[in-house]
């Protein structure tokens, strides 16, 4: 019993060991200078200038290493600078490697506050993971061929998202407010709201058009119609969500009802993160905030 015990332990060391080792980090030209590297968490957005590389988020601390070996397949010059789309670990988790190589990180101040906020709560004060530079609605950074444009979407994901885009290169980075054919997951604990959401989807339609590669914080890279599409979704079960909350239903009513969704499910909306159930709950719950 007890070898059965180790083997069984032993099994769950291997396959956990496996699933780290397993990350796979791969880095695709989206456009001049432009590039989508996808690994475990949020998807990055590079851009090769003449100062080194900028990046778009950054994944997890323990994939730093890893990808800093991948960029160099890119580019010889270090990573100098880095932005958060949002506070969330899986886009901020490399901040300290990062940093501590040398590059300076930017994000809306939000970001820096929830990242402070939660440091302090787990008692591991890490300077260097903070953003050096933040902004209130946005910020604007001039290279010698391209154009970045910083801005904030309000309580969207969640109080601290920013779009990115790069106006020569016409690419989108919409962090998490933006899950290509999925399910979004919408922190309503650290100021999300489903409005804010959808506002930004909306916002990111002005200023795009149907060339634009969009990098979404999670999913593949996708085109205007993708988040058409997306944006569509989220209004019509918003709608159908809100229509039942006038009626009077509860909370468990609107979990429950499939055919709330079921439009979307049939097109794989659910089978990401959020499964059908948590996105009505979601919704419901933000609504009647
Ligand atoms: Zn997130």
């Amino acid at each position: 019993m007890k070898q059965l015990f180790f083997l069984g332990t032993l099994f769950i060391h291997l396959l956990s060991f496996a699933q780290q080792k397993e990350v796979t980090i791969t880095i695709d030209p989206i456009a001049e200078n432009i590039y989508m590297l996808t690994g475990q968490g949020g998807n990055i957005g590079i851009f090769k200038n003449e100062k080194g590389l900028f990046i778009i988020d950054d994944q997890f601390a323990r994939l730093s290493e890893k990808i800093l070996t991948n960029l160099k397949t890119i580019s010889d010059q270090p990573v100098t600078m880095v932005i958060n789309t949002h506070f969330h670990g899986d886009h901020t988790g490399g901040n300290e490697n990062m940093s501590n190589q040398g590059a300076t990180i930017f994000a809306q101040k939000n970001v820096r506050t929830r990242m402070q906020n939660r440091q302090r709560e787990k008692g591991n004060i890490s300077t260097a993971s903070l953003p050096v530079i933040t902004f209130d609605e946005g910020l604007q950074l001039y290279f010698d061929n391209e154009n970045i444009q910083a801005f904030h979407v309000h309580n969207a994901h969640t109080d601290g998202d920013a779009l990115i885009y790069f106006a020569t290169g016409n690419v989108l980075h919409m962090g998490d407010t933006f899950f290509n054919g999925r399910y979004p997951y919408i922190d309503l604990n650290s100021g999300g709201s489903i409005q804010g959401y959808i506002k930004a989807s909306e916002k990111a339609l002005l200023l795009i058009n149907k060339d634009t590669k969009i990098i979404p914080g999670h999913g593949p890279l996708a085109t205007k119609k993708d988040l058409e599409i997306f944006l569509s979704m989220l209004k019509e079960i918003t709608s159908k969500i809100q229509k039942e909350i006038d009626a009077g239903k509860s909370e468990e009513e609107v979990t429950n009802n499939e055919s709330l969704t079921s439009s979307y499910d049939s097109k794989g909306f659910g089978s990401g993160f959020i499964n059908p159930e948590r996105m009505r709950k979601t919704i419901y719950l933000s609504l009647t905030k």
